[in-house]
């Protein structure tokens, strides 16, 4: 059997043992170094320099803080977009607090704006306001930026932005993770570049980025003891992670485009499906990084045919996430909207998108993906 082809795999650049060598060279084998701190900037000038960045140990870890930092509590609700991967959900669970799910509009896939203002005056008309809105930019598309936002100021509830998908997409030539209250960032494995595990949280300025460094790193006071007020977390980035991470940072403008060069390559192999189409940006405003490519099939059952043709090639594709509303787990959310979500879920399918995917692997794709 050939070998396998993943989804997204992780794609070294070349620098990141020198910089993991030099973090034992000087002893810094700790949750905090010259790697962190040089990460963190990094991804700060990258983004545009108007933000400041905390690296923490995972993309959750980070929309948890952001939670925190938003003044969520036990009782509070937090609307979620429904069609996105369960960690987007989990820290509003961790906080005690219920997530209110919300459909999707067919443009982008992400929350509709339309149903975003239905839920938070039905929710406002229950006597609840909701504390937060989590927004995501699934598979690295932009979310209605614009409209989504114009309906979270008009009744003043903050956005999240959960950009683990996005790092490299732009909407407007705005890098996505900075249009929130608060951004994240996941350096997961599977993600489009990867410190193994890692995240970072961005806030919008200095004093922000302190206080979640403080809650990330057990909640010291100033004192020369260990002294606490606050419940604290150990969630800050290791500097070994972070040394990949400066490495990964070298190459990020290469991944994006080589990820785009496999939408491209998908692009080209369907042209002419007319029961298949292919993900793609809604106009020129939208610059998606292509995390994964995604296709709509026109069934179920369509759908299925292509991902088993795939896996008997050794091919792994992954029906597109399952929506939160319909998770057993939260089976007793509210959720507010129709069935756009669940008709992506049951027609889309990712394919492989790594940046690393050869003319080999191409060519096996194509096989794969020949008469079905
Ligand atoms: C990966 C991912 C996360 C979580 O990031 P981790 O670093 O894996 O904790 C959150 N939201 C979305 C949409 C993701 O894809």
């Amino acid at each position: 059997m050939s070998e396998k082809i993943w989804l997204s795999s992780p794609h070294m650049g070349g620098n990141e043992q020198k910089y993991v060598q030099q973090a034992f060279d000087t002893n810094w084998v700790a949750p905090l170094g010259p790697h962190v701190n040089g990460f963190e900037a990094d991804i700060r000038e990258y983004l545009g320099g108007k933000v400041e960045v905390a690296a923490v140990s995972a993309g959750t870890a980070a929309l948890h803080l952001a939670l925190i930092l938003t003044g969520v509590k036990a009782g509070d609700e937090v609307i979620c977009q429904s069609l996105t991967f369960s960690a987007s959900a989990n820290p509003i669970v961790y906080l005690g607090a219920t997530p209110v799910f919300v459909d999707s509009e067919p443009d982008t896939w992400n929350l509709c704006p339309e149903v975003l203002e239905e839920a938070i005056k039905d929710r406002i008309a229950k006597g609840k306001k909701p504390k937060a809105i989590i927004a995501v930019h699934l598979y690295g598309m932009p979310y209605k930026v614009e409209e989504v936002h114009a309906v979270a100021g008009k009744y003043d509830i903050p956005v999240i932005e959960d950009a683990a998908e996005a790092l490299g997409s732009t909407y407007k030539g705005q890098h996505c993770g900075t249009f929130g209250r608060m951004g994240i960032l996941s350096f997961n494995g599977n993600k489009i570049i990867t410190t193994s595990g890692g995240g970072a949280l961005v806030c919008p300025d200095e004093e922000v980025k302190k206080k979640a460094v403080f809650l990330a790193t057990q909640a010291r006071d100033h004192a020369p003891h260990y002294q606490h007020s606050h419940i604290g977390y150990n969630y800050r980035m290791s500097n070994i992670c972070a040394g990949i991470g400066r490495g990964q940072m070298e190459v990020l403008n290469d991944r994006v485009a080589q990820r785009r060069a496999m939408h491209d390559f998908y692009v080209n192999l369907f042209k002419g499906a007319g029961n298949i189409t292919v993900f793609n940006e809604p106009g020129d405003d939208y610059c998606c990084n292509h995390w994964l490519t995604a296709i709509l099939t026109d069934s179920y059952d369509a759908r299925e045919k292509i991902r088993l043709s795939l896996e008997s090639g050794n091919i792994e594709s992954r029906p597109v996430w399952k929506p939160m509303h319909l998770q057993p787990v939260f089976g007793e959310a509210p959720y507010y909207g129709g069935s756009v979500a669940e008709d992506i879920f049951n027609r889309g399918l990712c394919l492989p998108s790594g940046s690393n995917l050869t003319d080999e692997d191409r060519k096996r794709i194509r096989e794969g993906l020949t008469g079905v």
